[in-house]
């Protein structure tokens, strides 16, 4: 069951409940009257952590002095993130959708890299050999690796 978020008191809940669970406000679901906030509908933008290039979509609910606070999904309605205004943008889906792609992009080659070197890393041969402590000596049942490197 999906959640929804109670508009008088920001209480999250399971749907189909006929009354809020927290402020009992009888809940209408439907038409002008209607008293629950059933989808997450973004109309910000913010950036949470510092050093990270990643913006989240986010409903302004609440304006400090300094701050903002925010929810990203409808569950934070009831306990909204706080967020300096200086990293509050606002809402543009175009911009958004660019970087998350390129963000996607870049997480994909860095794994694909990391594969990569992981394979060169399988490949190493100890110093010493665990049973005796000794330095390896070359031996000729040493695995001959090449070290092509080919550029994508
Ligand atoms: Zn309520």
């Amino acid at each position: 069951m999906s959640e929804i978020v109670c508009a008088s008191c920001h209480a999250c809940f399971s749907n189909g409940a006929s009354a809020c669970p927290s402020c009992q406000t009888a809940l209408i679901y439907t038409g002008d009257d209607a008293n629950v906030i059933t989808t997450f509908e973004p109309n910000c933008l913010v950036h949470r952590m510092r050093g990270s290039d990643r913006l989240e979509p986010a409903v302004l609910l609440k304006e400090g002095r300094t701050n903002v606070k925010v929810a990203t999904r409808l569950a934070e309605y009831a306990r909204p993130l706080t967020v300096p205004k200086s990293e509050t943008y606002t809402f543009t889906p175009d911009l958004l959708a660019h970087i998350q792609a390129l963000r996607n992009e870049r997480t994909a080659a860095v794994h694909r890299y990391d594969a990569r070197i992981a394979v060169y890393w399988q490949s190493l041969v100890p110093y010493y050999d665990y049973a005796t402590h000794e330095p390896h000596s070359a031996s000729p049942d040493m695995p001959s690796i090449s070290l092509t490197v080919t550029n994508e």
